[in-house]
């Protein structure tokens, strides 16, 4: 059911909250035995909050939060196991604002351990893959992969906080077919969310629709003086940008390298030809720097600052500890070696390798000159637009056994679309525009800084 009519639903007493609330934890427990999208489900949490009959803009709504966004005294381990039974002492900006505008915490969504991953299979130890709602054989993609995987499945009025450091929000919102919301860098504050990449990370939306996801966006955004890197911009009621008419505006469609799947293809041209028919109108672009240069410029300054945040799981502070002894190094390596997996392991080495005294200037400042260089090729593109157009992913949502044989490198290829707005701050969204063989394919629309009205007034004609 569509948000904002459940809200109404229960404003004027047609819905009770109560009774709903209870029918969706029962759904969600039911479907997370089958499908694996949580890692906590709070439903004792979401009980007490809807006793409280808070009203707002979220008044009975279900609300799933990423693992890495703190919900005061909910399990919350960002996806890994060396956060295990850590219980945050407070909520993160973003989660008060919804549970003051009535919205109800349900749960913590499963993800790719810190955000580290574009598929959600690099889940900490002993936790589950969550499994695409089309196939089960399948990824969510990620690395919010369980916020997205249950805002396809659950039934009932329901929206997601997800979070994305280079397209953790529309990577896993194309794959299962919803919309994905990644703001501009600094609209939404982070504070109260566990730490990637400081520079890059950004809180985000999803919803079964534009509406639901742009919705969740005007209650998040906003200045808070606890993040000194969040804006001070004007308010916006997205939502209000949903059917506006687009005739006259102009986008960018993207052109795309070789790798880009054809089908993939094929069906962001069916999305473009929707908005030409609401007298849109289209130009060939091309991010030639952004292409060549995303991906490794990403990696080095995402894994640099992964490998600084992540010092501090050192079994003294947080989550798991072991039994003290020998020389701190070794205690530290030992709490680490047991509870980080794989891909954090790999990514603290690579990061740390960059930092090192006599790799700086080679590595993490070429790569931040990259940056700058990158943000500048879009700015000039949006001088002539208003939009680019391009797929989130390059595949179809892939099978879990087939990423296992790719590469690292491979890997971080399939990251290629969406480094760019991220490494830009640019705010991004995917939408749903059509079905291959039964598996979804999203399209991707990328704005200019604090341009998320026009993305949200473009996206609602392709859904
Ligand atoms: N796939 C990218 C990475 O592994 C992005 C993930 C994210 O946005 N958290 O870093």
């Amino acid at each position: 059911m569509r948000v904002k009519a459940f809200v109404a639903g229960v404003e004027k007493g047609k819905i009770d909250a109560f009774k709903n609330i209870q029918e969706t934890v029962k759904d969600i427990k039911k479907i997370n035995k089958e499908y694996h999208y949580f890692n906590e489900i709070s439903d004792w949490l979401a009980l007490a909050q809807v006793k409280q009959k808070k009203k707002g803009k979220l008044s009975g709504v279900a609300v799933s939060v990423k693992d890495a966004i703190c919900v005061k005294g909910v399990e919350s381990k960002a996806g890994s196991a060396i956060l295990n039974t850590y219980k945050p002492l407070f909520n993160a900006t973003v989660v008060e604002k919804v549970i003051n505008e009535g919205g109800l915490i349900i749960g913590k969504t499963s993800q790719d351990a810190f955000g580290f991953g574009s598929f959600n299979v690099n889940v900490g130890n002993k936790m589950d893959i969550p499994l695409n709602p089309f196939d089960k054989k399948r990824a969510c993609g990620g690395s919010s992969g369980g916020c997205a995987g249950i805002t396809q499945k659950i039934g009932k009025a329901h929206v997601s906080l997800a979070e994305s450091t280079g397209g953790s929000i529309v990577a896993p919102a194309s794959f299962c077919d919803v919309v994905g919301i990644c703001p501009t860098y600094g609209l939404v504050s982070r504070y109260g969310l566990i730490d990637y990449a400081n520079s890059l990370d950004k809180i985000g939306t999803m919803g079964k629709t534009v509406e639901d996801a742009a919705l969740l966006l005007e209650v998040i955004a906003g200045h808070d003086k606890k993040d000194s890197t969040s804006v001070k911009s004007k308010k916006v009621v997205y939502s209000t940008f949903v059917k506006k008419k687009v005739k006259g505006m102009k986008i960018g469609v993207l052109k795309l390298g070789k790798g880009v799947d054809k089908q993939v293809v094929h069906a962001v041209q069916e999305g473009i030809k929707k908005l030409e028919k609401e007298g849109v109108s289209i130009k060939e672009v091309s991010l030639p720097y952004t292409e060549k240069y995303g991906v490794s410029a990403y990696y080095l300054l995402a894994l640099c600052e992964a490998s600084t945040n992540l010092a501090r799981y050192c079994g003294l502070r947080y989550g798991e500890s072991g039994k003290l002894g020998g020389h701190f190094n070794e205690y530290f390596s030992k709490v680490r070696s047991a509870h980080l997996g794989k891909e954090a392991k790999r990514r603290i080495i690579l990061g740390t390798f960059a930092r090192m005294a006599g790799h700086r200037d080679a590595f993490y400042l070429k790569a931040a000159q990259v940056r700058t260089k990158i943000i500048e090729e879009y700015k000039k593109v949006f001088t002539e637009i208003d939009a680019i157009v391009c797929p989130a992913m390059p595949v179809l949502p892939l099978k879990i056994k087939d990423i296992d044989k790719l590469s690292p490198l491979q890997n971080y290829m399939m990251d290629i679309l969406t480094v760019g707005p991220n490494l830009a701050g640019l705010p991004h969204m995917t939408v749903p525009v059509m079905k291959m063989k039964g598996l979804p394919i999203g399209m991707m629309l990328i704005g200019d800084h604090f341009n998320e009205d026009k993305i949200i007034q473009l996206g609602s004609w392709i859904e």
